[in-house]
């Protein structure tokens, strides 16, 4: 099939995630054929530095053959089985071992899945038989954060703070919302280490007028991905902690994004050095070769749902696939090999932060921020007042499609430009990267004015 019969074939019988099926009849899809290192080409030829890793998922880039090579040879040997029913694999084994050795010292234990909504999802259900067997049955509201992102199921999306997707389903109705440290969007004339403290303290205003006695867990991602990379202020974190050592909650650290190495750390808990219960991970686990998300569970949770008998009755067909484990073990073992993540927080990160910085003086750019190998513009029309250009979020549209003309893959999020790419980016790319953002940023400003 040519472009446009693959494009009319889409059209008319595939269904898109995140997608206006009414647009998208209109433009037709972006075919992308392959990939290579950082880079990947449509069907047209045209080829892009990939500003997003896939979707946040291949950090290690396109090219690794260990990891296409070691899913292959587990096909063969041993395509599929189940771990339920007191059976197991080898390389399930294998990757459980290491996931306790990468994560933070008190979590030893990982329930295996096939994504990270369906991970939020497992964390629901330990969390409330954590809460039954200690025999607090009372304990059963989950707080979490508008404009999170958590997954897409209902209990994924129930978590998640989107006001567009809740528009669209029913949510559970024992999850509470409270407020984001979003500085930018929401931190008025507050400083921003104010306005970390602000944000903080809402978590502990929602425990007291549930009463605490009644609070499971609290979740958040370190920082906000989906959201538009949401980088809290300094502030946000060591004040959560306050709040949650007052009580008996547990916390849930979603690291979908951040975990495997995203800050220069290799989880988001570790750099802000906090000390999550539950911790879910996907996407980069397996460098998007393969689809497997998982939670980290901590010893204080371990040993509660270990020591007492009676079937947890929760799990998925493909917990703990064999390909995905293997492909799990081979990413893992290139960014420990490779010290990928440490290169992150010594050079590239740092390079990015020195580059990145260097675009909040274009007109257009209300703020520049980054952190290890993610980044946010923020597109407004006068940079005093933040006032973006209009509320239908053209900017943001106009920018991206600039922005991958001009051979840069980066996500508009409303009015914010973010980017995550690949963590193998050496500094000649992240030049690169930056000089086509400003290129697009360039094109945005005429294209607005
Ligand atoms: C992507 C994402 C999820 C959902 O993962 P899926 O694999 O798409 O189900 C959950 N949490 C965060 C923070 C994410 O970025």
């Amino acid at each position: 099939m040519n472009k446009n019969q693959l494009q009319q074939h889409d059209r008319e019988h595939l269904l898109h995630p995140f997608t206006d099926f009414h647009d998208l009849g209109k433009q037709g899809t972006r075919v992308i054929t392959s990939a290579e290192g950082a880079y990947i080409t449509d069907i047209d030829g045209h080829r892009m530095l990939d500003g997003m890793s896939g979707l946040w998922c291949c950090n290690l880039g396109y090219s690794r053959r260990e990891i296409s090579e070691a899913i292959y040879e587990q096909l063969n040997k041993l395509p599929f089985y189940n771990s339920f029913f007191q059976c197991t694999t080898v390389p399930s084994i294998e990757l459980a071992d290491l996931l306790s050795e990468v994560t933070p010292a008190h979590m030893n234990n990982v329930f295996f899945t096939g994504s990270g909504s369906e991970a939020n999802d497992t964390n629901l259900r330990i969390i409330r038989r954590y809460w039954d067997l200690l025999e607090q049955p009372e304990k059963r509201i989950v707080i979490s954060r508008k404009n999170g992102y958590h997954g897409s199921t209902i209990g994924g999306a129930s978590l998640g703070g989107m006001s567009g997707m809740h528009k669209q389903f029913q949510a559970l109705d024992y999850i509470e919302h409270i407020e984001q440290p979003y500085w930018f969007g929401e931190g008025g004339d507050m400083s921003p280490e104010e306005f970390g403290v602000h944000a903080a303290r809402s978590l502990d205003e929602k425990i007291q007028e549930l009463g605490p006695e009644k609070v499971a867990a609290f979740i958040a991602e370190p920082i906000q991905g989906a959201g538009g990379v949401i980088i809290p202020p300094e502030t946000y974190w060591p004040e959560v902690k306050k709040v949650l050592d007052q009580y008996d909650i547990l916390l849930v650290m979603d690291e979908v994004i951040f975990g495997f190495g995203r800050t220069g750390e290799w989880f988001g808990a570790d750099y802000y050095g906090m000390k999550p219960d539950l911790m879910t991970f996907a996407k980069a686990v397996t460098n998007g070769y393969f689809p497997l998300g998982g939670t980290m569970v901590s010893d204080r949770v371990a040993e509660v749902i270990k020591a007492k008998g009676g079937e947890f009755t929760h799990g998925y067909t493909y917990s703990a696939h064999p390909a995905a484990c293997v492909a799990g073990i081979a990413t893992l073992n290139i960014l420990r090999e490779e010290k990928i993540i440490e290169r992150v927080r010594d050079t590239t990160g740092p390079y990015l932060a020195k580059r990145w910085a260097e675009l909040a003086d274009h007109p257009i750019v209300g703020e520049a921020r980054s952190l290890g190998l993610v980044g946010a513009l923020e597109l407004v029309q006068d940079k005093g007042s933040r006032a973006r250009f209009d509320d239908k979020c053209t900017a943001g549209a106009v920018c991206r499609d600039m922005s991958i003309k001009n051979g840069l893959v980066m996500r508009a999020t409303g009015d914010t430009m973010i980017i995550a790419p690949p963590l193998i980016l050496d500094t000649t790319q992240i030049d690169e990267l930056v000089e086509k953002a400003r290129r697009a940023l360039d094109d945005t400003a005429k294209a607005m004015a």
